[in-house]
């Protein structure tokens, strides 16, 4: 979401020569700290340019952040796609596409309460970009010759509940895929897995432009833990998904968040954390040890120690890494359609990362057979 939205600002702001602007995050403590010292670093960086900052640090820690001497004001993270909060034209300047791969925020904002979570705080309610909306988007990146188009959202599978007849996310990546037959890849960022429409479901299961790739944000294996997140889902669901699905799409490549050490979290609550990792075949995890966010149900549970928390999250991470190379090991050999991107990489469409022979251009898909792993790579 802010990579996509930070491109957004980038092309609107692009005339401001003078201004810097630091698109903050709040979803753990330590996204709040490196937020801070991003801001550090941006005023020591330019010391006559204007500071502004925004994002959802920007209204979860607003009155922290507009203290800090480096800032010279604050955007309300809700208008930071609108000129009229920068007092800029509202013109758009040429697109200078910098990445191969477009993401195309179609949802934002949350409905739902998890305990641990201040993103609706930070934005606020769901809204969705009605269909058309989402249509010139991807025309519009199809023009500049992206070859795969990610589809993000705070709360991505909630997309449509807002628009008249409530279309549900099966219909838009439906309606994507018809409207543009050239479009070789679409991949959707991280998904709740119960909100998965049946339509959604087919296409993840046999839609081969649709990407094998399915970020779950799953946040723990114990259900007594999901309970008290107020997760909607439970560990049997996210099994039974993951293996309906890779019963119909072997090559599907599975993703997670994982939340380490939430509060009341016991050993064996752990223990089924990191057993999920395994059962689901977790080849992509993003690990969070928990920390608490001021004004959430969960900042007031019994809080687990620090270190437990960090020890934790260096297991689930470690679990993760097993499945990794594992999974990796089974690429070597077999070629791959690669997304080739500037830094001389590129994405398979399971999203192994892979090194490319030099001279591939960045924008190109090319079949590409690694034929070993070099430090977590396929090259
Ligand atoms: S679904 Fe839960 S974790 Fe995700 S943004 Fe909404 S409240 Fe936060």
């Amino acid at each position: 979401m802010n990579l996509s939205e930070s491109e957004e600002l980038r092309a609107l702001l692009a005339r401001e020569q003078d201004l810097v602007v630091v698109n903050s995050c709040a979803v753990t403590a330590e996204a709040v700290r490196q937020t801070r010292q991003a801001i550090r670093r941006a005023r020591k960086a330019r010391p006559d340019a204007r500071l502004l900052v925004t994002g959802c640090a920007a209204e979860v820690e607003r009155a922290a952040l507009a203290a800090m001497p480096e800032v010279d004001g604050l955007i309300a993270n809700h208008a930071k796609l609108d000129p009229r909060a920068w007092n800029v034209a509202p013109q758009r300047t040429p697109d200078t596409a910098t990445h191969t791969r477009a993401f195309i925020a179609v949802q934002n904002g949350c409905d739902h309460a998890c305990t641990f979570c201040v993103i609706p705080q930070g934005r606020g309610g769901s809204r969705s970009l009605p269909v058309a909306a989402v249509l010139r988007e991807v025309e519009r990146h199809l023009d500049r010759g992206t070859s795969e188009v990610v589809l993000t959202g705070v709360d991505l599978t909630s997309w449509g509940q807002d628009l008249p007849g409530e279309p549900r996310l099966g219909a838009l990546v439906a309606a994507l895929l018809a409207a543009f037959p050239a479009l070789p890849r679409l991949r959707l960022s991280s998904v709740d897995g119960i909100e998965i429409d049946p339509a959604l479901f087919a296409l993840l299961a046999s839609e081969e432009r649709l990407m094998p790739h399915l970020h779950l944000s799953l946040q723990h294996g114990n259900d007594l833990i999901l309970k008290r997140m107020k997760r909607r889902h439970l560990r049997r669901d996210a099994l039974a998904l993951v293996a309906a699905l890779k019963a119909r799409r072997a090559d599907l490549a599975v993703g997670a968040d994982l939340i380490a050490g939430f509060p009341t979290e016991s050993a064996a609550a752990h223990a089924d954390n990191l057993s999920i990792i395994a059962e689901l075949g977790v080849v992509h995890g993003h690990v969070f040890p928990y920390s608490a966010r001021a004004g959430t149900p969960a900042a007031r549970m019994p809080q687990l120690a620090p270190a437990a928390v960090k020890t934790r999250a260096a297991e689930l991470r470690a679990a993760v890494a097993v499945q990794r190379a594992a999974w990796l090991a089974t690429l070597v050999g077999k070629p791959l359609a690669v997304l080739a991107e500037r830094d001389g990489t590129g994405h398979a469409p399971n999203f192994a990362r892979v090194a490319l022979p030099p001279g591939t251009r960045p924008g190109e898909i090319v079949i590409h057979t690694p034929t070993r792993l070099v430090e977590g790579l396929l090259a």
